[in-house]
Formats: structure tokens, C-alpha cells, sequence
């Protein structure tokens, strides 16, 4: 189970995290400063996804990988066009001697999205972090990251540059059912994780489950049982969580068709809401979204709650104006006119 929050106010450099209740697991969307998120959370990191690299999205890089140095757990890195050659130029304005005394090497994976295919390559403390072995390559569907408790998907959308979009899906969730365990007379326990690993990748009816307890004399009790039983009488699957996110993206036909494409039905929705509704050719040049656009498209994509960030700071005492534009077009009562019937920027890549 995943939750996200904005890590910084809405006034300041975007950045969402997700963070795994259960696992030590965690996702960024977007790398603007994160100096606001405890070592302990940028430690459970293992994805991040960068929409574009102008400064505020991107800055937080260097805090993310001083706070990684040494450590084992590598980091994986996605972003648009351009981005790996970023990344390098990011890694090679430090001095790297002496890291071969970390215990631990750090391993760094960054793939590069656009649309003809997506590049990745690896990277690794020891050596430098000079680009190693040959690069990957491989087709873009769509799909940027499959796990076993959660997909992303991403789609390139116009910011005047291309600019990567977001849409995460939990996998189905399991839950057990506390009173039929108790009339089996088994104790939960850490088993319970694995019993749900096994119903997760679909292993077959008969795979035997062991269900251990400490007994509370020093010894442990277990029972096998088979996991179709579990299967029928103790599991309750419900489906996961959908979150995407949203932002810098100029108001054309062609990025509501995409973001409403890649957004629908999401149970969160992250969208920047730059500037408010009477400075919309301000927002149109500047290649970002009003707050009425905003909760128009969340309205358009079907989404359950869209949660808005990145106000731009002249409207530091106006919040309340913001939210209430973006919440009365979400409702159906603003409409924005319509959408621009022209590219601004090439999101080909
Ligand atoms: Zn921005």
C-alpha cells in the first residue's frame, strides 16, 4: 500500500514522494529540492521519475545522491530527451578519487524516454560514475517501470520542451480475513507476507504454505497447509491505487487529449496550477496551466481527487483564490476556453 505527499508547500519546487506502508520501498515524482524529506525516506528510495530538467525539477539530484554515497541499494533513474547527457554533466562537476573506501558501492540506472525508444546505462560510484558497459536500448510503449507491486507508465507532454507525465498503478491489493484466520486458529505473523508474495505471482493451488508462530516457550509452531485454502476462504483482493502526475504543460488540444489519456480514472491526480485564470496568456506563453485548467482536466480525466502544487510565489497571500478556481471547474462550474490548436514545442524527442 503507497501513499503520496507533496514533499515541499505548493509554493515551492515540485516533488511528490510515495512511500510503501509496508515495504522499504519508495518513489519520487520529480527532483526539485527534497531537503524536506528525511534521509531515512530518500534512503527507501529506489525509483525516480523526472519530468524535464529546467532547475526546480531537478536540483534536488545532488542532495539525493550525497545522501546515497556508500550505499549498497541502487537508484533508478527515468527522464525525457536529453536527460542522460544531463545526468553525466551533473556527475562529472564532482571530483571522484577516494570513493574506492565507501564499504559499499553505489550503483545508479538512468533511462532516457522518448518517443522513437528509451536509452538506459549504468553508472557506479567506484568507477567515477563513467557511463558502463554498453547502453540498452528498447522500444517506448508506454511503460516505464514494471514491479511486482506496482507499474508506471509515463507519456511525453508539451512544456514548449518535452516534458514527462506520470500515471502509477498499484498492483491488487491482498488482504486477509482476520476471523477466518482466527477460527483456523493461526496467529498472523511474517508468513502472512510470504502467503501473499505466492498469491500474488499466481502460484498454483497445491504450493504448500507454512504458517510458524513463536509458541511462547522459546519454540516455534508451524502448519503446512495448501494455498488454495487461503485462496478460498481467507484472502480479500481489492484494487490497488492510481496516481499520476502532472505538470509544467502548456494548454493545447494536443496535451488535454494526452493527459486526460494518461490520467483517466486516477484515484489521485497531481496537477501544477502555475497561475490563476486571469493571467491564462501569461500561463500560455510560460508554457504552464491554470488552476481552472487544471480542475477542468481533472474533471475531463475522471479522477477522484486531484491534489494542486507549484502556485507561482506572486500568489503567496491568494492560495484560497487558487484552490477555489481549480475546485469550481473540477465541480463543472468554470470552464476554460478551449484548448490551443497548435504545437508549441517538439515532444517527439
Ligand atoms: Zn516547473
Amino acid at each position: 500500500m503507497f501513499r503520496a505527499v507533496l514533499v515541499n508547500d505548493p509554493f515551492d519546487d515540485p516533488a511528490v514522494y510515495l512511500d510503501s506502508k509496508y515495504r522499504r520501498d519508495g518513489i519520487l515524482f520529480d527532483l526539485g529540492e527534497i531537503r524536506n524529506l528525511v534521509p531515512r525516506n530518500i534512503l527507501k528510495v529506489r525509483h525516480v521519475f523526472v519530468s524535464h530538467a529546467h532547475m526546480d525539477h531537478f536540483i534536488g539530484f545532488d542532495h539525493l545522491l550525497r545522501v546515497r554515497l556508500g550505499r549498497e541499494r541502487p537508484l533508478f533513474l527515468y527522464g525525457p530527451p536529453g536527460f542522460l547527457d544531463r545526468l553525466e554533466n551533473k556527475l562529472r562537476a564532482y571530483t571522484w578519487n577516494l570513493v574506492e573506501n565507501y564499504s559499499d558501492d553505489f550503483v545508479l540506472v538512468a533511462t532516457e524516454v522518448r518517443r522513437s525508444g528509451r536509452i538506459t546505462r549504468r553508472y557506479r560510484c567506484r568507477t567515477g560514475f563513467l557511463p558502463e558497459g554498453k547502453e540498452e536500448t528498447a522500444p517506448f510503449d508506454g511503460l516505464l517501470a514494471e514491479e511486482r507491486l506496482f507499474s508506471v507508465r509515463a507519456d511525453l507532454i508539451d512544456h514548449g520542451i518535452p516534458c514527462l507525465a506520470f500515471r502509477f498503478e498499484e498492483k491488487n491489493r491482498i488482504n486477509f480475513k482476520r476471523n477466518v484466520l482466527d477460527e483456523m486458529e493461526l496467529p498472523t505473523g511474517s508468513w502472512l507476507m510470504d502467503l501473499r508474495q505466492m498469491i500474488l505471482e499466481g502460484d498454483p493451488d497445491d504450493t504448500p504454505v507454512r504458517a510458524w508462530w513463536k509458541d511462547g516457550r522459546g519454540g516455534t509452531t508451524e502448519r503446512i497447509l495448501p494455498l488454495g485454502l487461503f485462496r478460498e476462504r481467507a484472502v480479500k483482493i481489492s484494487s490497488g491505487m492510481v496516481i499520476s502526475y502532472i505538470t509544467d504543460a502548456v494548454f493545447t488540444q494536443e496535451n488535454v487529449r494526452r493527459i486526460c489519456a494518461l490520467a483517466a480514472g486516477s484515484d489521485l491526480l497531481f496537477i501544477e496550477a502555475t497561475f490563476l485564470h486571469e493571467e491564462r496568456d501569461k500561463a500560455f506563453l510560460k508554457r504552464h496551466l491554470t488552476a481552472c485548467q487544471a480542475g477542468w482536466l481533472a474533471r475531463l480525466a475522471g479522477v477522484r481527487r486531484m491534489v494542486l502544487f507549484h502556485f507561482s510565489p506572486k500568489y503567496r497571500e491568494r492560495q484560497d483564490e487558487i484552490l477555489a478556481e481549480a475546485e469550481a471547474a473540477f465541480r463543472g462550474e468554470k470552464t476554460p476556453e478551449p484548448a490551443a490548436d497548435e504545437t508549441v514545442g517538439n515532444t517527439d524527442g
